[in-house]
């Protein structure tokens, strides 16, 4: 039978660089620090929550906007950790994921023209989601070797056709966090514009050295315009349950729901059961910074006599590290090099920019185990 031509909406994708690299870790027994999963286990008690639920009954589908208990806490939740008054019946939908959390929300207001500004190097589910809606995705390369954001450079690429100004703090994969200032840039240039903001906060809870994660949902000002995308999956280790939700004013909201009731309608009913009930002790994400910020700390001590250098990783599930030119010029090169010369996988910046920009960095993933951290550490030293 001959094939029906079909008129790709995405052509010439390349293969993503995760699936390149997680198929060589395989073939190499590699350890894998590309991929931003945790290799140590989740809380039992999120575990035993889940396993209660389902034996409670809690199995058929859940309310389209999500299940009200869960949507209830996470809105005392914000009000505590940001001071903002979030309705829950009206400005918060469960997804499954923030990726879905992002994907519907550009899916809910871009058309055929419109422009998006967005920051390189950036989360690689943005550009294809723009793209799909007839978008124009402008990227916008952040500083080097800092990664703040050159607003001068957002402010000239502004016009009437921009729609949309994504950000993402904590920042994957640079590991960057955006401050007050960048706040106040971000309201002079939107005000009295018709542009959306859409903030990805899904490393809300994974922020090191006693900083502050500065949300969008702070701000009403900016809130009025904005999505914000969380996942529940990425700040407590369980990305596989694919569980996020998003935030958004009730008229971004009600455009959202349109899409999201036909798209997938809801989100697994135990999941989110349990979810309401962990999240009521504060405890379940209060504690997450040191968490993470041990495994950082040890494996920069790991580390210390290596020639990849860290660049500051103040939140996230990654660290980056610069290598010298005598390991090579072309990271993602380098990157397939170090696979099978020390069997370590990690993942190289560049190809989180559309043209390859390469500043010989390597993002790490530091949300693993001890063990697996200490062996990396040892197999990189190697490297003269
Ligand atoms: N945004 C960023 C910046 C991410 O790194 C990720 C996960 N890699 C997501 C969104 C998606 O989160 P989820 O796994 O909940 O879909």
């Amino acid at each position: 039978m001959s094939k029906i031509e079909i008129n790709s909406k995405l052509p010439n994708l390349p293969t993503t660089i995760f699936t390149i690299m997680s198929q060589l870790a395989i073939q190499h027994r590699a350890i894998n620090l590309g991929q931003g999963f945790p290799d140590f286990s989740m809380d039992s008690v999120l575990h035993d929550l889940v396993e209660k639920a389902i034996k409670d009954g809690h199995n058929q589908y859940a309310h389209t906007f999500g299940f009200q208990g869960l949507r209830e806490v996470l809105a005392h939740k914000i009000s505590n950790l940001y001071g903002s008054n979030i309705d829950s019946e009206t400005e918060i939908t469960i997804t499954p994921g923030g990726t879905y959390a992002i994907s519907n929300a550009l899916t809910s207001v871009l058309r055929e023209g419109d422009e998006v500004i967005y920051f390189e190097p950036c989360f690689d589910s943005y550009v294809p989601n723009i793209k799909v809606m007839g978008a124009k995705p402008v990227a916008i390369p952040l500083n080097f070797p800092d990664y703040s954001i050159p607003w001068e450079k957002v402010k000239e690429a502004v016009n009437t056709k921009t729609r949309m100004i994504m950000i993402n703090s904590p920042n994957n994969p640079t590991g960057t966090l955006l401050g007050l200032a960048d706040f106040e840039e971000l309201k002079s240039i939107t005000r009295g514009t018709q542009i959306i903001i859409l903030s990805d906060e899904v490393y809300e809870h994974i922020i090191f050295d006693g900083e502050k994660h500065h949300s969008i949902l702070a701000h009403p000002e900016l809130f009025e315009r904005s999505f914000v995308a969380f996942s529940l999956g990425k700040v407590f280790h369980c990305t596989g349950w694919k569980i996020g939700y998003s935030v958004a004013p009730s008229y971004l909201t009600k455009e959202f729901r349109n899409h999201h009731q036909f798209n997938v309608f809801s989100v697994n009913t135990p999941m989110q059961v349990a979810m309401a009930e962990y999240l009521l002790n504060p405890q379940s994400f209060l504690q997450l910074p040191s968490l993470f910020q041990a495994k950082r700390d040890f494996f920069a001590k790991e580390m210390e006599g290596c020639i990849l250098k860290p660049l500051p990783s103040k939140g996230s599930y990654f660290q980056c590290f610069t290598f010298p030119e005598s390991l090579g010029t072309n990271s993602r090169k380098v990157a397939l090099d170090l696979v099978e010369r020390v069997g370590v996988v990690l993942i190289p910046v560049s190809a989180f920019y559309q043209d390859e920009t390469d500043n010989r960095v390597l993002r790490i993933c530091i949300a693993k185990k001890e063990e697996t951290l200490k062996e990396a550490g040892r197999r990189l030293s190697v490297l003269i």
